[in-house]
């Protein structure tokens, strides 16, 4: 059976994951309860860009973690671990998802929504290469950036600066708090990145992430030093919202860990013949292709409301490259 849909979009994609791209149903009217059910059922009880995060995040934090006794003055040891716990998990997924989709290209194009390989020998990157570039301003620039907030923040809640909870004391709220975590990051992600598509912010900062117009594991947070202060800045709701560490540990693999997935390019990982976990997100891959469409997420239909969604149809394209022609001629 091959991919195929009578929509002439399907004919720019090596796969194209055909109808329309799907948005969170809990904001689409009449509630259909069984959709949303299918939808969240989809996030939370499969591999996915929400469960790898959420289980890195309790490995991290039970292991890993300083205690937050020990982070109640800034000391080398502590600070020096809760970076490693940005960075190492950081390599395991970008660079394994990297390793098995391109360099040993373990399921060849099966899924692969751009035809195209990885660049090399391109200047547009730094380094001339696309997985060095990627690998730069995702290792240097945001593990950077993320580790110094997360400083600020377990320093702050170590010295009771911050509202602090425990699961046992408030295991309702630590619960729910932990699922709308990806919402407020969604919320956030929206506004922040709609700024960084103004004209003059998108030439000077947001173009380093947008050299990608085909995207691999590693581009997730593959952002300027900028993009990465404002991308981060999501952490800081923890200034006002009671919050645990793991809270913050979860908020944090969320944010590094769920983009590498999304932008892995590839629908889904295939091994042998098994569906080894949902990864890439074709509603990001658009986003990459035709630029001014897609801003936020499939989980928050801003998109929708404002008009820029793109669903992957053709007259979707024509639409986003109106709207793109009419943005730069002002
Ligand atoms: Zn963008
Ligand atoms: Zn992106």
């Amino acid at each position: 059976m091959t991919d195929v849909s009578p929509d002439p979009e399907a004919a720019r994609w090596n796969y194209h994951p055909g109808g329309v791209v799907q948005l969170n149903p809990l904001f689409s009217r009449p509630l259909d309860l069984r959709a949303v059910w299918r939808w969240y059922q989809g996030a939370w009880f499969q591999v996915t860009a929400l469960t790898v995060p959420l289980v890195l995040a309790i490995v991290v934090w039970w292991a890993f973690l300083p205690a937050l006794e020990t982070m109640q003055a800034f000391q080398v040891g502590w600070m020096v671990q809760v970076w490693l716990a940005n960075l190492l998990p950081q390599i395991l997924v970008a660079g394994g998802l990297h390793w098995w989709l391109y360099s040993r290209k373990g399921q060849g194009k099966r899924k692969k929504f751009d035809a195209r390989d990885l660049a090399f020998s391109n200047g547009t990157f730094t380094f001339r290469s696309q997985l060095w570039d990627n690998v730069w301003w995702t290792l240097g620039s945001a593990i950077t950036v993320a580790t110094v907030y997360q400083w600020g923040l377990f320093w702050m809640m170590a010295n009771g600066y911050v509202p602090v909870i425990s699961f046992t004391e408030n295991p309702v709220w630590s619960v729910l708090w932990l699922f709308l975590i990806p919402a407020w990051s969604s919320f956030h992600y929206y506004w922040v990145h709609r700024l960084e598509h103004h004209p003059r912010l998108y030439a000077r900062v947001h173009a380093v992430h947008h050299r990608n117009v085909n995207i691999g594991p590693w581009t997730g947070i593959s952002n300027h030093w900028f993009e990465n202060a404002l991308y981060f800045s999501t952490y800081w709701i923890h200034l006002i919202v009671p919050s645990h560490p793991l809270h913050l540990m979860f908020h944090a693999m969320f944010q590094q860990i769920s983009p590498v997935m999304s932008h892995s390019g590839f629908e889904k990982v295939i091994v042998g013949d098994a569906e080894a976990a949902k990864s890439g997100d074709f509603f990001h891959q658009l986003h990459h292709r035709y630029f001014e469409c897609n801003y936020g997420t499939s989980e928050l239909p801003f998109d929708r409301w404002f008009g820029t969604f793109h669903d992957g149809s053709f007259a979707a394209t024509q639409r986003t490259r109106a709207h793109k022609k009419q943005m730069y001629s002002r």
